[in-house]
C-alpha cells in the first residue's frame, strides 16, 4: 500500500528544555481535511510550522510523497502556511501578493500574471487586482492569502487559525467558503484552529492534541460519541463525565454506582471487573430533561444555575451537588412545555446506550 501523502514518523520538538511536541505520528492523506485541535501550547502550531519548514524537527522525520523534506527549506517544499496575521505584503498590491510565490519560483513575468489573475478570478477578486491591501476587508484579504497559497497549486496547504482575526459572521461565511474550495479543488487541507464548531464543521478528521501528544485522531463523529480518554471527552463537546464503581455486569449492561446515583451503561470491551472505577460520559445533546421525577433507569436531579443561547440551542447548567456540573443542551422549542427558572429543581435522564464508558488507561 503507498504511503499517505504526508507523514509525520515520531516526530519531535525541543526548545531548549523544554518539549512541545513530544514524538507524533501523523499520517494525511491526499484530498484530506485534517483539523487540529487542541488547548493553548499543546505543541499545533509547531506542528504545522515544522510541516511547513519554519523549525526543524528535533527528532523524527517528515515525508512528503514518501520522501524525507526534513533538510528542505519552506519554499523548497510544497507546503505553504496561512495564518492569523496573513502576512501579506503592505507595499504590494493585490495581484503582485499573490504573484509572489511564482516570483519566487522563477515563473516568467506573462505566465505569473495569468496564474495570478486566475486565482483571483476563483476568489471572486478580479476586480481588486490593483488595490492597495489595506483597502480590503478582513474577508477579502483572507481570500488574497489564500489564492497567494494556492497559486503555486501545492500539494499540502496549511491553515494556522486562519479566521480568528475575523468577525463572527464572516468567519462562518469563510468557512463555508474554504470547505467548499478544499472540496472542489480535492487540495490537502491541515488545519489548526482553537474553535470546535468550525473544526467539526469543516474537517473530515480531527487530530486532537494535549501536552505535545495526539490524544486522539478520527472522524468528528468518532471523537465526539467515542473519546479515546479523559482529556478528549472534557476537551470535545459538552460532555457529562460521572465517576463510579462497577458493581454488576448482566445482558450486555454494566451497573455503575456513582455519588449521584446507580446508573446502567453498555459493557465496554475488554468487559471491566466488579469493582473497577468506570467514567461514564454522556454527552450533553442526549439528555431529557423534566421539571418532574418520572421513571428513568438513568436520572438525578440538581438545581439550574444558569442556562446559554447560542442560535436555538439552549445548554442549561445543572449542579448537581459534589462540584459537578451538568449540562443538558435543547432547541429551544423542547423547552417550550418545561416550567423552569433558575434556582428550581431539574429532573434529567438518559437512555443506557446513550452512555459511554471511557476506555481505562
Ligand atoms: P496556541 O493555541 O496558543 O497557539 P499551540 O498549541 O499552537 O498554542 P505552540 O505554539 O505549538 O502551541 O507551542 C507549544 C509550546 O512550545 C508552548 O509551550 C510554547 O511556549 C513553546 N514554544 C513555541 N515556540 C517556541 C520557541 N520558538 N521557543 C521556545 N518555546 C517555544
Amino acid at each position: 500500500m503507498s504511503e499517505a501523502l504526508l507523514v509525520l514518523d515520531q516526530v519531535v520538538k525541543r526548545f531548549g528544555e523544554h518539549t512541545a511536541v513530544g514524538g507524533i505520528d501523523l499520517q494525511i492523506s491526499k484530498g484530506e481535511f485534517l483539523a487540529i485541535m487542541g488547548p493553548s501550547g499543546c505543541g499545533k502550531t509547531t506542528t504545522l510550522r515544522m510541516i511547513a519548514g519554519l523549525e526543524a524537527p528535533t527528532e523524527g522525520e517528515i515525508r512528503l510523497n514518501g520522501k524525507r523534506i526534513n533538510e528542505l527549506k519552506p519554499w523548497q517544499r510544497d507546503t505553504p502556511l496561512v495564518w492569523q496575521n496573513l502576512a501579506l505584503f503592505p507595499h504590494l498590491n493585490v495581484l503582485k501578493n499573490v504573484e509572489f510565490g511564482l516570483k519566487m519560483r522563477n515563473v516568467g513575468g506573462r505566465e505569473r500574471h495569468e496564474r495570478a489573475m486566475n486565482w483571483l478570478e476563483r476568489m471572486g477578486l478580479a476586480q481588486y487586482a490593483g488595490r492597495n491591501i489595506a483597502q480590503l476587508s478582513g474577508g477579502e484579504r483572507q481570500r488574497v492569502a489564500i489564492a497567494r497559497a494556492l497559486v503555486t497549486e501545492p500539494e499540502i496547504l496549511l491553515l494556522d487559525e486562519p479566521l480568528s482575526a475575523l468577525d463572527a459572521h464572516l468567519r462562518v461565511r469563510m468557512q463555508s467558503e474554504i470547505s467548499q474550495l478544499q472540496k472542489q479543488l480535492g487540495i490537502t487541507f491541515a488545519y489548526v484552529t482553537h474553535n470546535q464548531s468550525e473544526a467539526f464543521a469543516m474537517a473530515s478528521r480531527v487530530a486532537i492534541m494535549n501536552g505535545g501528544l495526539i490524544q486522539q485522531i478520527g472522524s468528528p463523529r468518532e471523537v465526539y460519541r467515542a473519546p479515546a480518554n479523559h482529556f478528549v471527552a472534557e476537551f470535545v463537546g459538552s460532555n457529562n463525565i460521572l465517576t463510579g464503581t462497577m458493581t454488576g455486569s448482566e445482558g450486555g449492561r454494566v451497573t455503575v454506582e456513582t455519588e449521584y446515583g446507580t446508573f446502567s451503561a453498555p459493557e465496554p470491551d475488554p468487559a471491566p471487573a466488579k469493582g473497577d472505577t468506570l467514567e461514564l460520559v454522556i454527552s450533553a445533546d442526549l439528555v431529557a430533561v423534566s421539571d418532574s421525577a418520572g421513571e428513568h433507569e438513568n436520572a438525578l436531579s440538581g438545581e439550574l444555575i444558569s442556562e446559554e443561547f447560542v442560535g436555538s440551542i439552549i445548554t442549561l447548567y445543572i449542579d448537581i451537588g459534589g462540584g459537578i456540573v451538568f449540562r443538558a443542551q435543547k432547541q429551544q422549542h423542547e423547552l417550550d412545555t418545561l416550567d423552569y427558572a433558575s434556582g428550581r429543581k431539574l429532573f434529567v435522564s438518559w437512555r443506557p446506550e446513550h452512555t459511554y464508558v471511557l476506555p481505562q488507561v
